[in-house]
């Protein structure tokens, strides 16, 4: 459900990565915003020994390093920031196992067999109690995750199953058969919830290959028995901002030619971007942001007991469509369902709404229509290479898998040579940039902003300093008319800046400092610094206020800075908004039970690590999240970046009378970057419309803002609530605190 295979280069970009860094922030590198020696860092558990590995980036070389961590190394976080909560919030995908388990045990009763159950990967053990509920002889329940093992044994004794269910802490390519062993016999009956957004991200191909030549007889049953992968080509010039950097325009929109600002490489423009898939909300993506190429195609079709058709490791399939518009193939999305019996009377869709079998016939459709889950989302595959078409043409999508990703291209006629390879990044852009990065690239509302500022500032004299990673905007200084630009690039980020640099021909007017500039003497700059232009963006910024990182990066250069130095941004504004999340609580809230079954020692596991998180706040993308505003935004602190770092915390708080409004159960965190003193120049990582009272809020959609998850929902209806806010900030650790209370 959500951990990954060692060295999946998925880690890169999968939301999931982002969950597991921001737990592992407590553990790897608890100091987010000082310092230099910024370490991105994944949480691996290895599939063979369970072992744990957490990596860093190192920042000097731009290496992955992976290291192995003591035994006893503390889970607790990992599990509490897991989708696991999430999953087993999932009622539709619970009742479907259910019935799928009702229904193959009734088959096998009919046939005279004794049932044998293997549940892969129990987590809780909630599969396995189900089982033993529709009359399962046995159930062996293996776990290859140790902490969940240990709470799925707990929660079946509390469950009163322990008598049925043998609980293994092993991966099933592990188990043992025979008589004294792991299991007594084969099962016939396989029941295994192993799957990802991808499907086979979470290494389905070889559990299921493993057991059928290993663990199950020759007519096991199986639940889910099949699935199928949907893909549908689609035009996107919105997708395409987090995958495809644009030239940068000045008048950002709808520029010509002649006002491309910042040119892109042909290294990076005709570069195949990131392998890792786009995992994301499809059924939150506004309509107008794609028009469909094809229809969705069913493009792979594994049956899982490997029987009808072996389980490949690695596959392509060719699949013919006739074009439905003229446009350009950017992207494909992807999705999958689940024949949960044998015969395919329960079906589990993963389709958005608008492709969903169980509503595509109605009329009006929407989002709400069909079951919310986010530990399975859709995904956007980026083709290699943009492919024009004219409408009612045939083409040829060319599907790819290995044993844990998929990736997609397009072939016109079959003369045409198409790359079937797994795309790589060859231009490094991919490779140092989050989605989220290259979001704000090309996002036009940022340029505008930033460009405007620059032009206000810049005269012939300037000499700017650009802080940021990947921060083109150097490049717009020099081509705005400063004398000279330095900008600071750590290593993995300077190639790519030389070629933009190389391209842009500003060679004479940009000159790429290192990240760490404290070592730089005044005299290695051709005179001190006139403008400072920090980007709040680092590619280890997480929350929306970890780019404060900007900050300490002035601070440490403020011996190149000329006095009176014009900074950029001179203030930052921490904003909060009362909401109520349509779904996004579930991701924390107590079961206390599912499908009739104690959920209980799950549920304090999970509350125990969120109470020793000293982090309350997490990043979440809120495009994908409807949230309902429940008052005005307030303003909870303002911090004066144009001085030096202080010594003491900034702290500010206060309350406000809460509206009468129904439902509060969190609030969304986000900054507003003051470019100057000047309103116009205010650049919002949060909302970006004005919020109207017990409206849906629409977000920034290239920044992950904060979330804050109340533990008791409120309901402001009667009697008058306050909401009751401290904010502290620690300038000597970086660190900022949150506290909120809604009282009467
Ligand atoms: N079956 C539970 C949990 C599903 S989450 C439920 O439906 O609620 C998937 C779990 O499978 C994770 O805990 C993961 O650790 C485990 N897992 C995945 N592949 C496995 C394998 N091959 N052997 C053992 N456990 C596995
Ligand atoms: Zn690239």
């Amino acid at each position: 459900m959500w951990y990954r295979p060692l060295f999946s280069s998925k880690l890169c970009y999968c939301r999931k990565y982002y969950t597991w860094t921001n737990a592992l922030r407590l553990h790897s590198y608890s100091k987010p915003l000082i310092g230099n020696s910024f370490s991105r860092s994944a949480l691996l558990l290895s599939f063979k020994k369970m072992s744990v590995f957490t990596s860093q980036l190192n920042p000097i070389t731009g290496k992955m390093e992976w290291e192995l961590q003591p035994e006893n190394y503390d889970f607790q976080q990992e599990v509490a920031r897991s989708a696991y909560a999430d999953m087993l919030h999932d009622k539709e995908r619970n009742d479907k196992y259910y019935e799928g388990l009702r229904k193959s045990i009734a088959d096998l009763r009919r046939r005279g067999q004794e049932v044998h159950v293997l549940d892969i990967g129990t987590g809780t053990g909630l599969l396995s109690m189900m089982a033993v509920a529709c009359g399962a002889d046995s159930v062996t329940a293996c776990e290859a995750f140790y902490p969940m093992a240990e709470c799925a044994r707990k929660q079946i004794i509390k469950n009163c199953c322990a008598d049925k269910v043998r609980l293994v802490a092993k991966r099933s390519t592990e188990l043992e058969v025979g008589p004294g062993r792991d299991m007594e016999r084969k099962a016939n009956l396989l029941v295994a919830e192993v799957f990802d957004t991808e499907l086979i991200g979470e290494g389905a191909v070889e559990t299921y290959r493993h057991a059928r030549d290993f663990l199950l007889t020759e007519d096991a049953l199986l639940v889910p028995s099949e699935g199928t992968v949907y893909a549908q080509v689609v035009e996107s010039k919105m997708l395409q901002r987090w995958n495809r950097l644009q030239p940068m325009k000045k008048s950002s929109v709808d520029g010509t030619d002649k006002d491309v600002l910042v040119s892109i490489p042909r290294s990076v423009e005709e570069c195949p971007g990131a392998a890792a898939v786009h995992d994301l909300q499809l059924s939150q993506v506004p309509l107008k942001w794609f028009t469909p190429i094809s229809k969705p195609l069913p493009v792979f079709w594994f049956d899982w007991s490997g029987r009808k058709r072996d389980i490949y490791c690695d596959e392509t399939t060719r699949i013919k469509f006739q074009t439905q518009a003229s446009g350009v193939c950017d992207a494909v999305l992807m999705w999958w369902d689940l024949r949960m019996d044998q015969d395919g009377e329960v079906m589990l869709s993963c389709a958005p709404y608008w492709a969903h079998p169980d509503v595509v016939d109605r009329p009006k459709r929407s989002s709400e229509d069909i079951p919310w889950r986010d530990h399975w989302m859709q995904a956007v595959y980026y083709l290699p290479q943009p492919y024009n078409v004219e409408e009612d043409k045939s083409l040829t999508l060319l599907s790819m898998h290995d044993e844990y990703s998929l990736w997609f291209n397009i072939q016109g006629d079959l003369s045409e040579e198409v790359c079937e390879d797994r795309p790589v990044c060859e231009c490094g852009l991919h490779i140092v940039s989050s989605r989220t990065r290259l979001g704000q690239l090309n996002d036009p509302r940022r340029i505008k902003k930033y460009i405007q500022v620059l032009e206000k500032h810049i005269t012939p004299g300037s000499i700017c300093l650009t802080l940021g990673d990947s921060c083109l905007m150097a490049i717009a200084a020099a081509k705005l008319g400063a004398r000279h630009v330095y900008v600071t690039e750590g290593p993995s980020t300077k190639k790519v800046m030389q070629e933009f640099i190389r391209v842009n021909n500003v060679q004479n007017k940009v000159t790429i400092l290192p990240a760490d500039i404290s070592d730089i003497s005044p005299e290695q700059l051709m005179a001190p610094v006139s403008i400072v232009f920090s980007e709040p963006f680092f590619t280890t910024s997480l929350l929306p206020w970890h780019s404060l990182y900007c900050w300490y990066m002035r601070n440490s250069g403020l011996h190149l800075i000329a006095d009176g130095a014009v900074s950029l941004p001179c203030a930052v504004t921490i904003w909060g908004l009362p909401v109520q999340f349509r779904d996004l609580w579930k991701i924390r809230a107590p079961l206390h039970q599912c499908n009739g079954f104690k959920m209980d020692i799950f549920d304090n596991l999970i509350a125990k690590a969120c109470e020793e998180a000293d982090d309350k706040v997490e990043p979440q993308p809120l495009w994908e999240y409807p949230a309902k505003a429940k008052g005005h935004p307030v303003e909870l602190l303002k911090i004066d970046l144009s001085t030096s770092i202080p010594d003491n915390p900034v702290s500010s708080s206060g309350s406000v009378t809460l509206p009468e409004a129904g439902i509060i159960n969190g609030l969304a965190l986000w900054v507003d970057w003051h470019m100057t003193k000047d309103l116009e120049d205010t650049f919002s990582t949060g909302p970006v419309e004005p919020v109207l009272l017990n409206q849906n809020v629409s977000w920034d959609v290239y920044t992950r803002q904060g979330i804050y998850l109340l533990k008791q929902h409120v309901n402001i209806s009667d009697q008058e609530h306050k909401l009751f806010y401290s904010t502290i900030f620690q300038p000597n650790d970086g660190t900022i605190k949150f506290e909120f209370q809604i009282k009467v």
